[in-house]
């Protein structure tokens, strides 16, 4: 699995939920992850790797050539894409182009709508349907909720 997005919308929390362990490094200034070691995680008695990027999109995210190309190649060995999007701010110019390139991915992508921390955000989550990668999944990665749905659906791709 490759867990990409751009930075800060939570792909590290939601990579330390699902691997049950502070192994990605969660940072509040943006862009910090720079560790691709795929970390074990299991689910429903199947066992997967999970791959934290550092980013995508080198020119537009600002992320250095090296840190891109990996964020690439996790993608093009992933059996499955999460791609994490932020519910609290919606879509941005550059969601926008990171699902053009991922709609043209063999991978199944599922689109996750991190920060649902609440009831009156769940509304929000939907308005990602609009990336035309799916329904979106909507999870607040740093308490769990919606979790195990998605941990469900991402099994189901193994
Ligand atoms: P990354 O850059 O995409 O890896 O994002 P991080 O995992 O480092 O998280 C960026 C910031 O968002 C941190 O301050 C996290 O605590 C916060 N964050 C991550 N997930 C959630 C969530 O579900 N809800 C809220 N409210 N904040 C979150
Ligand atoms: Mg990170």
């Amino acid at each position: 699995m490759a867990v990409v997005g751009r930075p800060n919308v939570g792909k590290s929390t939601l990579v330390n939920r699902i691997v049950g362990r502070r192994e990605a490094i969660v940072e509040e200034r943006p862009g910090v992850t720079r560790d691709r070691k795929p970390l074990d995680a299991e689910w429903a008695g199947r066992e997967f790797t999970i791959v934290d990027t550092g980013g995508w999109l080198a020119a537009d995210g600002g992320l250095d050539r090296a840190v891109s190309a990996q964020s690439e190649r996790a993608v093009a060995e992933a059996a499955a894409v999460l791609f994490v999007v932020d519910a609290t701010i919606g879509i941005t110019d550059e969601d926008a182009k990171v699902a053009r390139l991922l709609r043209a991915t063999a991978a199944p992508v599922l689109v996750v709508a991190n920060k649902v921390d609440g009831d009156s955000r769940e509304t929000d989550a939907w308005a990602f349907a609009r990336l035309g990668l799916g329904d979106p999944h909507p999870v607040s990665a740093l308490h769990g909720r919606g979790t195990g749905d998605l941990l469900d659906d991402l099994v189901a791709h193994l």
